[in-house]
């Protein structure tokens, strides 16, 4: 059994049919990747995955136990952490603060604007801060006031706060998008880096196949709220049904 158990799960929005007997099945310590045409689908699953949509039918397990009807927070708190399809960063604050409001709200299961005052007096929460910013090569950019980033960088960090809440499921919504080749590549190296340092699952929601092939050792398609085909790589580069509902051919 995998670490995510999806389970005929079926979600409509009004007339449309967004998800339609829904299965997949997340293999633990793995990184899998869900692909498919703008519409598909994809993000509504990982709405479902992390409690913020309830599907109509169906059942979604995490590590042996039904995620359906608990609350985001207590979703978050089971292992899933996910990374938005936009960045969710507090752009006022510097990078290392936000780095830091992430590693308070993992110790202390909540975090207060007030406390942004003190936080610089607690040695192990800058101590784990700088710590993830090194890792995900943000360390230059502690001062930095971050919605001046670049979104790349901005990425990065919404990845290291993710990360700081030590997950044992990581989800991933189309996370280079919007972003040049270099830092693309960038940022797949630092997501073979995470995958390789840690038990970590990762599931990624990604519309550049150059990011899929890079990374995916599974691949599940989705079309019209359905999965087409689920196999390796290799086998989804030369499927006919794939070539044909999704990459066009
Ligand atoms: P993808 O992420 O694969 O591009 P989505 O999951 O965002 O696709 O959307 C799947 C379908 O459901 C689309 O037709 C979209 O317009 C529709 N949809 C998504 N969210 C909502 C919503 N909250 N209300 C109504 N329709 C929605
Ligand atoms: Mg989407």
């Amino acid at each position: 059994m995998g670490i995510l158990e999806v389970k005929n799960v079926n979600k409509r929005f009004g007339g449309l049919k967004a998800l339609s007997e829904v299965n997949l099945s997340i293999a633990e310590n793995s990184v899998h990747a869900i692909i498919g045409p703008n519409g598909a689908g994809k993000s509504t699953l990982l709405n479902v995955l992390v409690g913020k949509l309830i599907p109509d039918t169906g059942s979604v397990l995490f590590d042996g136990q039904s995620v359906l009807g608990r609350t985001p927070y207590e979703i978050n708190q089971m292992g899933i952490s996910r990374v938005f399809q936009t960045p969710e960063i507090f752009g006022d604050l510097s990078v290392m603060e936000n780095m830091m409001i992430a590693c308070f709200a993992k110790r202390d299961g909540a975090f207060t604007m007030q406390a942004i005052g003190s936080m610089m007096k607690e040695r192990d929460i800058v101590e784990k801060a700088e710590q993830m910013l090194d890792s995900m090569n943000l360390a230059d950019k502690r001062g930095m006031h971050s919605a001046s980033m670049s979104r790349g960088d901005k990425r990065r960090l919404e990845i290291a706060m993710c990360l700081a809440q030590e997950p044992r499921l990581l989800l991933l919504d189309e996370p280079t998008a919007g972003m040049a080749r270099a830092d693309t590549n960038n940022t797949i190296d630092l997501l073979k880096k995470i995958k390789q340092d840690r038990d970590i699952t990762i599931a990624i929601i990604e519309h550049d196949m150059h990011v899929v092939f890079s990374l995916a050792e599974r691949i599940t398609v989705l079309a019209q709220g359905t999965p087409l085909v689920e196999d390796t790589p290799e086998n989804i580069k030369g499927h006919p049904k794939v070539r044909e509902a999704y990459l066009g051919e």
